[in-house]
């Protein structure tokens, strides 16, 4: 794999979410951007990624065992792979990231159960066929893939093409197939809008909160499964969301029909 170098001379998105992860590879230009987030967004962090482990397992357990992880960010126990593999053994997955420093920990990625398989893929989900195309030597998109953009899309302004690129790759999904998808918000908190977004602007880094109604797009012409599009702590199966919390992530899984 090809190493490119880690510039610990700027902020980028997977170490301040490291950080507020209470992760250890950051660096203290990230950790200045976490220090100056509301205090909210540890906790709103650990409540995304508590997302992805439920939806994940919920994926694994409807018998999807094909997992396309974009945007999957410095690896952090149990990671995508550990979940769906808790479940389905079998379970195939690829990641891919465009953060050097992901690159660097990917082998932790890779270590798949030894009926399963997992793949790396360093590359930038604007160039969304090129991640399919890598991502078919090891999936067959022939058969449903769950696609996850978990806490990505909010990293893109608008004019990068967010919802385009979305539909890009899940155009390339059969049906039967699903998107998994976690976006930043202020609508919980709006007082802490200006604070969460001047912290990311200070470190130069793009930060495009959107709304319910500027989320709801991106599942356009797919089946959301219940509870819908939700907060990230109202995203339960089987069993009923404990206490409300706020969150800054909305979240959603939706079916290719
Ligand atoms: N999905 C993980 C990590 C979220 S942090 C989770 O929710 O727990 C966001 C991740 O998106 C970071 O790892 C960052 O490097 C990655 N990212 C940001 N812009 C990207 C782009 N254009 N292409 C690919 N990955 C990107």
């Amino acid at each position: 794999m090809p190493s490119s170098p880690i510039d610990t001379s700027k902020p980028h998105p997977a170490r301040v979410y490291d950080w507020l992860l209470g992760g250890k590879d950051n660096y203290p230009v990230d950790q200045e951007v976490g220090e100056g987030l509301p205090a909210e967004a540890r906790a709103n962090a650990g409540r995304n990624r508590a997302f992805m482990h439920r939806a994940s397992a919920w994926l694994a357990r409807q018998g999807v065992d094909q997992f396309l992880d974009i945007g999957t960010g410095i690896p952090t126990e149990p990671n995508l792979h550990q979940v769906v593999q808790a479940v389905t053994p079998h379970a195939r997955v690829v990641y891919a990231d465009n953060d050097p420093i992901v690159l660097r920990h990917a082998e932790a990625l890779l270590v798949s159960r030894p009926e399963g398989v997992t793949d790396y893929i360093h590359a930038d989900v604007r160039e969304p066929m090129a991640i399919v195309e890598r991502a078919s030597r090891t999936l067959d998109f022939g058969r449903p893939v769950a696609l996850s953009l978990i806490a990505l899309m909010h990293f893109l302004p608008d004019d990068q093409e967010p919802y385009r690129i979305t539909r890009t790759l899940v155009d390339a999904l059969p049906p039967g197939s699903y998107l998994v998808l976690s976006h930043g918000t202020a609508d919980q908190h709006p007082e802490l809008r200006q604070e969460t977004e001047s912290a990311y602007k200070k470190g130069a880094i793009a930060l495009r909160m959107r709304t319910r109604a500027e989320v709801e797009p991106f599942f356009e012409g797919l089946e959301l499964v219940d509870p819908g599009l939700v907060t990230a702590p109202e995203w339960y199966q089987e069993q009923p969301a404990p206490v409300y919390e706020r969150s800054g992530f909305y979240v959603g899984v939706a079916r290719v029909p």
